[in-house]
């Protein structure tokens, strides 16, 4: 076996892994123990479906990447299983988008026991400060903070992801690194495409007309880089049912600013989208994706998809 295998093999064991070998007497004969370790491969958990895609496109085919919140799920409302300790247990490293999104998290990564390094994606974005919806907290008592946290709403938010999850993937696993930097360029060029591409969209319709109602105030930062408008039935958080007060609120809202479209998210009661568009007399569009990816056979795979989708279906709905 030549040599340079060899020291990749040995690279790629875990201290963990490293030690149970020793114990084993596994040393002596390193070439067997390394030939059937998948060991090689990263274990990395994300915290939920679209961030587990981005990890993915960086991690490329050095780790497997878990999401604890699955597609078309709520992170904002999520109850964690005894599986997802376990998943965390596990994990090599783990991914989190920070800024309070998954409130189940931290506590969870405590009582997991888990002593993998945390990658917090949003770190050194351009944060945005939460809307006040109509000055009302929604009835829930508590305050989940003051930044928006769907970051990933912004495409150059998503740039700085891609750099924040590189940085960790080569901190944790160093003998891979050129792998990680070659994919995170590849992916940043990907970015780069899908800006332009959103932007040429939207810049189709003319700005005034850029006004679309939703159930939940997750659009901030799309509507930052990209001049949409966005008024929002229910606040920043899916928590609790929009009130009848919030609907007539967001009525009147969208039939004073002449509001074009009306949207529900994937996770959210069509309902509410329905009512919405029948007492405004606006378009009711097709789901836009927020918080969560679709399954594979859906329309929003992956973090691209989605945000391709999304515009797609804001242009549709806003021209004529
Ligand atoms: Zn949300």
């Amino acid at each position: 076996m030549p040599t340079s295998r060899l020291k990749n093999c040995n690279v790629i064991l875990s201290k963990r892994a490293f030690i149970l070998a020793a114990s084993a007497g596994l040393l002596t004969m390193s070439m067997p123990a390394c030939a059937q370790a998948p060991a090689g491969k990263l274990k990395v958990v994300a915290s939920f479906s679209i961030l587990a895609d981005i990890t993915r496109q960086i991690a490329g085919e050095r780790a497997d990447v878990t999401s604890l919140v699955g597609a078309n799920s709520d992170a904002h409302v999520y109850r964690a299983t005894p599986q997802d300790a376990k998943t965390l247990k596990e994990a090599d490293l783990i991914v989190v988008n920070g800024l309070g999104f998954e409130g189940f998290m931290p506590r969870l990564i405590k009582s997991s026991g888990s002593k993998a390094p945390i990658i917090t994606a949003t770190t050194g974005i351009k944060t945005l400060e939460k809307k006040k919806a109509g000055g009302h907290d929604h009835g829930h008592g508590h305050d989940h903070g003051k930044v928006d946290p769907h970051a990933w709403q912004s495409v150059e938010a998503v740039k700085v992801f891609t750099s924040n999850i590189e940085k960790g993937l080569i901190a944790r696993d160093s003998a891979n690194a050129a792998v990680y930097r070659a994919n995170a360029d590849t992916y940043r060029a990907k970015l780069d495409g899908l800006k332009v591409e959103i932007e040429n969209l939207i810049s189709a319709i003319p700005s005034e007309k850029r006004i679309i109602v939703t159930n939940h105030d997750a659009f901030g930062y799309f509507a930052r880089e990209f001049g949409i408008r966005f008024e929002s039935v229910q606040g920043i958080s899916t928590e609790g049912e929009p009130s009848a007060k919030d609907i007539a609120r967001v009525i009147t809202i969208a039939k004073d600013k002449k509001a074009r479209a009306v949207f529900v998210e994937n996770m959210a009661d069509p309902r509410i989208g329905a009512q919405l568009a029948k007492e405004t007399g606006a378009k009711l569009g097709g789901a836009l994706f927020s918080d969560a990816l679709s399954d594979e056979k859906g329309p929003a795979p992956s973090y691209i998809a989605l945000m391709k989708h999304n515009a797609r279906a804001l242009t549709e709905a806003l021209k004529d």
